[in-house]
């Protein structure tokens, strides 16, 4: 089978969907790790086979995988807990004996060097040493990070980071989603990483006039020091430590760690990246 864990999230979801519209692959053989079953009904109505597991109970995760399985490692979602949890997950791949171990880190590999990206490179490491056959999706920004969080950039007119001139080459998750559909039912991708980025790069000053330009508002961009930034953030109600994580993401951006434009991400799926303009047309129209 060809398995996805993390397969009701907003990424899993999409690639379990290119993988129901890929010809060559039967509902049958598209297999949804998933905590909540209920949350994966409508994907079980269409024909997808549910394994029930929990990363933080690793018994759970005996069932998940079988040999010769194709499977996708979508990283979890709670920051600080995830070393632990895609252990479980890699033991679990590696006793059943699966053909195949995708794993969504982070744009760099072992060359991203900020908070956000440890736990990335970590897993990545696990997964050498597991000696699993692997591929590495290594996903740049969501462009959706910043689309799904234009309330507060309308309220106050005006976007604000801690990056400088720093550029993000964002795509969208479904063309994140596309590329790993396309490593799980295509050949050739055994023992390789992939550096998956959008195929144009922007500086938030950019992203300010895109913003101007698709509302129609005023918009500028305030760049200002990391403490500041912290301040604003907290201030605003984001928790203390995920503000910290964004600041840190920032100070990347600033090194330009989430600029590189590789073309892998295009190349696997076939063809240009989402640009940024339509993506925030879309958000926009949906406000
Ligand atoms: P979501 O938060 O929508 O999805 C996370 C998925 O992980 C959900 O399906 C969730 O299950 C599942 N999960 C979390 N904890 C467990 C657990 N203990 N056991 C089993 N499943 C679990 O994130 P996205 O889909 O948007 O993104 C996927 C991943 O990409 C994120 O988890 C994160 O690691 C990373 N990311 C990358 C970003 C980037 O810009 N590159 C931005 C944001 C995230 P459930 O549906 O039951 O909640």
């Amino acid at each position: 089978s060809i398995v996805v864990t993390g397969a009701t999230g907003a990424l899993g979801r999409l690639v379990v969907e290119h993988l129901l519209t890929t010809e060559a692959v039967p509902a049958g053989d598209i297999a949804a790790v998933v905590r909540d079953k209920e949350k994966a009904a409508g994907q079980a109505a269409r024909g997808v086979e549910l394994r029930i597991a929990d990363y933080d109970r690793p018994e759970t995760l005996a069932g998940a995988f079988r040999p010769g399985d194709r499977v996708l490692l979508i990283s979890g979602n709670a920051v600080g807990s995830r070393i632990a949890q895609h252990t479980a997950v890699i033991e679990a791949a590696k006793a059943a004996g699966v053909a195949q171990l995708a794993y969504t880190g982070i744009l760099g590999g072992p060359d991203a060097d900020f908070v956000l990206a440890d736990e990335h490179r970590a897993t990545e490491q696990l997964i050498l040493d597991s000696g699993l056959p692997y591929t590495f999706l290594r996903n740049g920004w969501y462009t959706e990070n910043l689309t799904e969080n234009l309330a507060p950039v309308l309220a106050h007119g005006a976007v604000v980071a801690n990056a400088g001139e720093g550029r993000i080459a964002s795509a969208t998750r479904d063309d994140y989603a596309a590329a790993a559909a396309a490593v799980l039912t295509g050949e050739g991708h055994l023992n390789r990483a992939y550096e998956l980025s959008g195929d144009t790069a922007w500086s938030y000053a950019e992203y300010a006039a895109q913003v101007a330009k698709a509302t129609g508002k005023e918009i500028a961009h305030n760049d200002v020091p990391a403490a500041v930034h912290q301040e604003i953030l907290t201030g605003a109600g984001v928790p203390e430590a995920f503000a910290a994580i964004l600041v840190d993401v920032d100070e990347a951006v600033r090194r330009g760690r989430l600029a590189g434009t590789s073309g892998d991400l295009a190349r696997l799926i076939g063809r240009p990246t989402t640009p940024l303009a339509d993506t925030l047309a879309a958000a926009v129209a949906a406000l």
